[in-house]
């Protein structure tokens, strides 16, 4: 008997010598992290965020910036003021994927890629990623891919710093990295006025995942959109949500970091 707990005492002593990060990957929840550069990018992955957290993976999303430029559809001024209504309109939509609540970094909103106005920026970006991913252990990544789906910097530039992460072998960060875009049909959804640049949205052949999602995962990614007031009218949202539906028929489509993970699933 004295052995036996003498011997239990020996475990115990050497689980705790182990990184909390091996004994999450075996025994824990997993975990999704998503990284966009605003509230609403979300709404790129949304009803697969819905999807895993509704299987009770934890599902985290982390927005890089504080969204105070994003005024296309509200009467409040451009700024701090913003900034506040759009964080509360990005906590509501990941109350209504069933996420954890988003880490909210507040980086200057459309400035990621002045390198004149600040040259240390990006540095100081790819630490705070880092700094908020490590803990969080994730077994798999989203973000925009390096065309930043519509070709807005700080999608690029968002997109490319997890990259690097992955790349570099940053200490735990997975390599399963999946990049979302947007279709031209959902582009032109949202804002039918600007078109579709050229050159930017992936060949087929390279969205070689295809995660499927359920009506109910689909309702939630419909109520999240419709946090996002001074983003999106009811009537964008509509026209997102056919456009969507038509465009995924219950699958959504990702491009793999690695040729590895083509399938249907982003954990394995
Ligand atoms: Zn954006």
């Amino acid at each position: 008997m004295h052995h036996i707990t003498r011997c239990a005492a020996v475990a115990v002593a050497l689980l705790s010598l182990l990184p909390v990060s091996h004994l999450g990957a075996q025994n824990g929840p997993r975990t999704i992290v998503a990284v966009f550069p605003h509230g609403d990018d979300e709404g790129s992955v949304a009803p697969v965020l819905a999807r895993y957290a509704r299987e009770g993976v934890r599902v985290y999303l982390i927005v890089t910036t504080d969204g105070a430029q994003g005024g296309a559809h509200t009467s409040i001024p451009r700024g701090p003021e913003l900034a506040r209504v759009r964080a509360d309109e990005t906590r509501c939509a990941a109350e209504a994927l069933g996420i954890q609540p988003p880490i909210l970094l507040d980086f200057p909103d459309a400035k990621l890629g002045d390198y004149t106005d600040d040259p240390t920026r990006l540095f100081r970006l790819t630490q705070e990623i880092y700094q908020h991913l490590q803990p969080l252990s994730p077994d798999a990544l989203i973000s925009w891919g390096p065309d930043g789906a519509t070709g807005h910097p700080d999608h690029r530039l968002t997109s490319d710093i997890v990259t690097q992460l992955v790349r570099s072998g940053a200490p735990g960060i997975p390599q399963h990295l999946f990049y979302a875009s947007l279709p031209a049909s959902g582009m032109l959804a949202i804002n039918p006025g600007r078109g579709v640049p050229p050159y930017l949205i992936p060949q087929a052949k390279y969205f070689t995942v295809h995660v499927p999602f359920t009506e109910k995962d689909f309702d939630a990614a419909r109520r999240a959109m419709s946090c996002h007031r001074t983003q999106f009218t009811e009537d964008v949202v509509q026209r997102v949500v056919d456009a969507a539906r038509s465009e995924w028929k219950g699958a959504l489509p990702l491009v793999p970091f690695v040729a590895t993970d083509a399938g249907t699933v982003l954990l394995r």
